[in-house]
């Protein structure tokens, strides 16, 4: 880790509890990502994007600023990047995936929400999140009533994202998708050209294809590479700047397709194969994904936000009216399957879709403790699966480390049974 310790300082961090923090996260990563074997060389640069996310990273986004351009911080994968990049902004995730911060997040929240939503909020509250002090607008949506309700308390932006997927809906949504072009437009003082539009569509397009091509890898027997590394992947895509992150994702895949000839893998052929599903895994959290792998199995695809979710599908190009291309925009977007729709049929299409096409031996559905939306939805997946005969098991955890031996234990148990 580079020292940005007087950039801490100068943003108004608490600087040695920051460190804490780092030590923290960086001992959970060593435990867990560092400890696997033949990882691809490639994977050097996507650990820097994790380690650099409160230090190089911040500072870019510091000199960006300089520039004029403003930083938008977002917390789901439904907040359009393309129309805030075309207006000169720049979009980052801002997801806590870290269990040191959530007594600060409990100190002002409930207990009983989200290990998501507490570990991101107990950053800023403990003066650990470097983002807070630089952000120009913070973009929240109404996906789940935890996250609805702390935007009031932070007042964000909010995006209203529908609970079903009717006409009506689908107007409600277009309607959110330009009102925030129009905030964002107003915040950077820059209109949204047809022009510039097409560019950043294709920029993520690009990022879009290159995580489908990753995924791909992980079809194989043996995969060629980890689910904990393709996790490491995703996590990075969702803080560095997403024409970089392809050119390094490019590389990655170029090495992968080297190691497919040469058979090297981080597995032996007929490993069992299992799918996550459910929540998203942020930076800060390995858990299940490493207890799964170290006890032999490989995670082969992620149907969660960190995975499948946001890469699948691709915003149509070709347009170059803007009317059309914020269309197409809202339509890519409003196929996002997150279980705050109902019924949310499509995820439970593209389940089945999935579990054919990687043939998995079992899911693992990874629940946050108190996110209802995924643990009720829950149900219908296990019923879904029964009907294939694909043996599934409920995860329902938080990011703490107490639960480890028993999740351990149960995950072995789960991974006997398959045949
Ligand atoms: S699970 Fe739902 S709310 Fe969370 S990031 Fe995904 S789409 Fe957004
Ligand atoms: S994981 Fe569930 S409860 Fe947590 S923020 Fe996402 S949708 Fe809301």
């Amino acid at each position: 880790m580079n020292n940005h310790e007087q950039m801490w300082k100068e943003l108004g961090l608490d600087v040695e509890l920051h460190k804490e923090l780092l030590r923290s996260i960086d001992n959970t990563f060593q435990q867990t990502v560092g400890k696997q074997n033949e990882r691809p060389a490639s994977m050097a640069y996507f650990d820097h994007v994790l380690h650099e996310s409160h230090g190089g990273r911040v500072a870019e986004l510091i000199e960006a600023r300089k520039t004029g351009k403003k930083f938008i911080g977002t917390f789901c994968i439904y907040v359009p990047d393309e129309i805030a990049m075309a207006a000169d902004a720049i979009p980052v995730a801002l997801c806590g995936g870290t269990q040191f911060s959530i007594p600060y997040g409990e100190k002002m929240f409930p207990r009983n929400i989200c290990p998501l939503i507490k570990s991101t909020f107990g950053l800023a509250l403990s003066k650990t999140c470097p983002y807070g002090p630089i952000k120009d607008l913070g973009v929240g949506e109404t996906t789940c009533d935890a996250k609805k309700k702390a935007w009031d308390v932070v007042n964000f932006h909010v995006m209203e994202v529908p609970q079903k997927k009717t006409d009506l809906d689908f107007k409600l949504w277009y309607q959110a998708v330009l009102d925030f072009k129009n905030r964002v437009e107003e915040l950077t003082g820059k209109k949204v050209e047809a022009n510039r539009l097409a560019e950043t569509i294709n920029i993520m397009n690009d990022k879009r294809r290159a995580l489908q091509k990753l995924n791909e890898y992980r079809k194989l027997d043996p995969p060629t590479i980890s689910g904990l590394d393709a996790l490491v992947v995703m996590q990075a895509a969702l803080n560095d700047d997403p024409a970089r992150f392809t050119e390094h994702l490019i590389e990655l895949n170029n090495e992968l397709d080297d190691r497919v000839h040469r058979s090297i893998s981080p597995f032996s052929k007929g490993v069992k194969r299992i799918m996550i599903s459910g929540c998203p895994s942020v930076m800060g959290n390995w858990k299940v994904h490493s207890l799964i792998e170290k006890s032999g199995a490989a995670i082969v695809v992620d149907e969660t936000c960190t995975g499948t979710r946001y890469f699948n599908d691709l915003v149509e190009d070709g347009a170059h009216e803007i009317d059309k291309q914020l269309r197409a925009l809202a339509d890519r977007y409003m196929k996002i399957d997150c279980a705050c729709f109902s019924p949310n049929n499509e995820r439970m299409k593209s389940i089945e879709r999935i579990v054919d096409d990687r043939t998995v031996d079992g899911v693992v559905q990874y629940i946050l403790q108190y996110c209802h939306g995924y643990n009720v939805e829950a149900i219908r997946v296990a019923g879904i699966l029964s009907k294939k005969s694909i043996p599934n098991i409920k995860i329902e955890t938080d990011y703490a480390e107490e639960d480890m031996g028993q999740l351990r234990t149960r995950i072995d148990a789960f991974l006997e049974q398959l045949s």
